[in-house]
C-alpha cells in the first residue's frame, strides 16, 4: 500500500505532541552541539512514516517501564549534513554527504531516555561525543550507564531499529539505504536558516 505523503509530496511525518507522547531537545537548532551555533533554523522533528510508526512502538515500550524518549534529531536535510561534514569530516562519527546519512532520508533518529521527572538517564558520555566511550559495549563508563544503555538498546530493537555501534544515541530502519536522501527545499516549511550560507553545499 502507497504511504501517505504530505503536501509537499515528501514521505515525512512531523513529529509532535501528542501523538508522540516524547520530549525534544533539538541540538542542531541551537548552539549546544559540537559545531558550536545553529545549524537549523527551527526546532523540528520529522521522520519517515516507517520511522515515525517503530518511534511509536519504543514510545509504547519505554512508558511500559517508567521511561520517555528525548530526541536530540530525527530527519535532518542534506544541507544540514555539509554543514556537520565540513565542520567535522570524520566518517566514524558523521555520514559523508555525498553517499548519504539515514538522516538525511529521514530513518534515523537520536535520542535518549528519561525518567518521569523529566530528568535524564546516565549514558556515560553526552550527545554527540565524538570518542570511544560513546560506542556500545564500552566498559570505561559506570555500570549504571551501561545497563540504561542496554535498555535503550533493548527497546529500541524490539521497536525494529536497527543500532549503530559507534553512537549509543543513535538508531536507523534497516537497509536505511532504500529511502530516498531528502533535501531542505522538499520541506514545505524550511528548516535550514532563510538566506543562509548552510543553504548550499559547497562545490565538491
Ligand atoms: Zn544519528
Amino acid at each position: 500500500m502507497a504511504q501517505p505523503t504530505s503536501e509537499t509530496g515528501t514521505p515525512l511525518a512531523e513529529i509532535t505532541a501528542p501523538r508522540f507522547d516524547i520530549d525534544f531537545e533539538i541540538a542542531y537548532a541551537g548552539d549546544d552541539n559540537f559545531t558550536g551555533a545553529p545549524v537549523y533554523g527551527r526546532p523540528a522533528c520529522y521522520l519517515h512514516h516507517d520511522a515515525a510508526a517503530a518511534l511509536l512502538r519504543a514510545i509504547e515500550l519505554a512508558g511500559e517501564i517508567g521511561l520517555r524518549l528525548l530526541i536530540f534529531d530525527g530527519f535532518r536535510p542534506t544541507e544540514a549534513q555539509w554543514v556537520l561534514w565540513n565542520h567535522t569530516p570524520d566518517p566514524d562519527f558523521l555520514a559523508d554527504p555525498r553517499r548519504g546519512s539515514p538522516h538525511s532520508r529521514g530513518v534515523a533518529v537520536d535520542l535518549t531516555l528519561v525518567d518521569e521527572k523529566g530528568a535524564r538517564l546516565e549514558m556515560g558520555t553526552g550527545f554527540d561525543d565524538f570518542t570511544p566511550r560513546a560506542h556500545h559495549g564500552n566498559r570505561d563508563i559506570p555500570s549504571r550507564a551501561q545497563v540504561n544503555r542496554h535498555i535503550l538498546l533493548g527497546l529500541m530493537t524490539t521497536a525494529g531499529w536497527d543500532f549503530y555501534r559507534n553512537e549509543w544515541w543513535h538508531y536507523q530502519m534497516f537497509d536505511s539505504r532504500r529511502y530516498p536522501l531528502i533535501s531542505d527545499r522538499q520541506l514545505e516549511r524550511p528548516m535550514m536558516p532563510p538566506g543562509g550560507k548552510n543553504r548550499q553545499p559547497p562545490n565538491p
